[in-house]
């Protein structure tokens, strides 16, 4: 059993706009962060380099629905 949604994860990031931890989620064609809080989007490449381990195993998921 996993709290873990393919289409939606929280994130250890915060939004820079509130505070809120982020969620990175997707659509089927893009990946991207959001705030729950506010409501912002944030590009996914501003965050990639420090991705955590949550964006990590949400890319995964990502990749290997592709296959
Ligand atoms: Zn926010």
């Amino acid at each position: 059993m996993s709290f873990f949604s393919s289409r939606d994860a929280v994130t250890t990031h915060l939004c820079p706009h509130c505070g809120a931890a982020l969620h990175i989620a997707r659509t089927c064609h893009e990946v991207y962060m959001r705030c729950p809080d506010c409501g912002k989007r944030f590009p996914l490449s501003e965050y990639i380099e420090r991705a955590d381990e949550a964006m990590e195993r949400f890319l995964e998921s990502v990749y290997l629905d592709r296959i």
